[in-house]
């Protein structure tokens, strides 16, 4: 008889989209012809840069021949790719590592997720609040995170609350925790953290021997001089943090999958009896060349072309449309008399709801009033209430008729 893992059966099952997506079914089935925008989607709309496009026609011709044809790769990634990210990524930024430090990967959602693995399932963890749901979810599959509470928090979870009153920027844990997540930029709040403020988190990291996990997913989209690209930016924490990248909100890799993670060598955990210290380099290598058979060749052909020179320029255009997507909604939404936040230094804005409106009822009337479809921030954690996301992954024009509706409505 095969058991279950039980700590699948905790998770209350990922509602948010699907209530969503009925609850804009219902409202084309009952309002047939009416226009919707759809403002919440999290995924990229503009095709892939076309330096991209003829790096991939290009391994997959090199695939067609005996002499170039590409079978298993390094579970790590390539050199070529690894390089490229060395020079790119870091190395301006005064940031150096050993290629064995950067890990291929096909998205930051798997390693993410999966990252936990290297760890005993019974460390603490702290998140910000709101955030992005792989975080807790894959916690709660190896029974890392508890159980979950009629407040919406799992019981051995430390949440953060990032909220309009704090200015987003979370305050440190007031106890201590073995592992706590990062996303700065954030989703879903599109708020960032400063040099300054990211380094009270190495030095809270270092002091309590805590294990920082930094999602830099949208590091691309920093425009402001003083938010950090990296964590590895700050002194002091390649000895406490674990770096995820992602080409997909950069280079429009939502479908095609590459991005990376850095394992410095530096970064070590403990054994449970005594005080040894275990780098996590090498358990992780173990893990990946156990678990995973690297990215596609032809895949991180198309990743490495963003480091060229067109790669780069066209990738800067696109991030810059999706930018001028937000600050007209950021300023649409302004000079309707809301309160907004993000989109400066990162492609979501966060609503804050008229009068305490709850997420859910302001998502509705955003729908039935002016057909526009954002994301309520409650589906993000417990202090999203009162918030909805949107984002500017859409087209210029939907971004401006949205602004327009608004502007009549408030
Ligand atoms: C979109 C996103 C990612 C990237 O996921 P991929 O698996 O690389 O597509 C990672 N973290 C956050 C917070 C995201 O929003």
């Amino acid at each position: 008889m095969a058991l279950v893992n039980e700590h699948y059966l905790k998770l209350p099952g990922s509602y948010l989209f699907s209530d969503i997506a009925k609850k804009i079914n219902t409202f084309k089935v009952t309002h047939p012809g009416k226009q919707l925008i759809r403002l919440g989607i999290g995924d990229v709309t503009r095709p892939l840069p076309q330096a991209c496009i003829e790096a991939m026609h290009k391994a997959v011709d090199e695939m067609a021949h005996e002499e170039t044809f590409h079978g298993y790769g390094p579970e790590q990634g390539y050199d070529f790719l690894i390089e490229a990210i060395l020079k790119n990524d870091f190395a301006p930024r005064g940031i150096s590592f050993s290629p064995t430090e950067i890990f291929i990967n096909d998205g930051a959602k798997s390693d993410t997720g999966n990252i936990g693995e290297i760890l005993r399932w019974d460390n603490s963890m702290g998140v910000t609040d709101p955030i992005y749901p792989v975080y807790i979810d894959s916690n709660v599959m190896c029974g890392r995170a508890g159980e979950l509470g009629p407040d919406g928090k799992w019981s051995n979870v430390t949440y953060l609350p990032c909220t309009a009153e704090n200015h987003f920027i979370p305050q440190l844990p007031d106890r201590r925790v073995d592992i706590i997540y990062l996303c700065y930029p954030n989703n879903p709040t599109g708020t960032t953290l400063t040099k300054a403020e990211l380094k009270r988190w190495v030095d809270y990291a270092l002091e309590n021997d805590t294990l920082i996990f930094f999602d830099a997913a949208y590091e691309a989209y920093i425009r402001e001089p003083d938010v950090p690209h990296s964590i590895y930016e700050i002194k002091g924490a390649k000895r406490c943090a674990i770096e995820f990248h992602s080409y997909s909100k950069t280079a429009g890799f939502t479908g095609v999958r590459c991005g990376y993670t850095v394992v410095p060598k530096e970064v070590t955990a403990f054994k449970l009896d005594g005080d040894e210290r275990v780098p996590l380099n090498p358990l992780w290598n173990r893990r990946q060349c156990t678990k995973f058979n690297g990215t596609s060749y032809i895949t991180q052909r198309g990743a490495e072309a963003i480091y060229s020179p067109e790669g780069k320029a066209q990738v800067r255009a696109t991030i810059d449309y999706y930018m001028e997507n937000a600050r007209i909604m950021r300023e649409g939404l302004q000079a309707a008399g809301f309160h907004v936040f993000g989109g400066v230094n990162a492609p979501y804005i966060w609503l804050q709801t008229p009068d305490g409106t709850g997420s859910w009822r302001f998502f509705e009337q955003l729908l039935y009033e002016v057909n526009v479809v954002g994301t309520p921030g409650v589906g993000f954690g417990p202090s999203g209430e009162g918030f909805l996301r949107l984002t500017a992954f859409g087209k210029r024009e939907d971004c401006i008729e949205a602004m327009r509706r608004i502007k009549g409505w408030a």
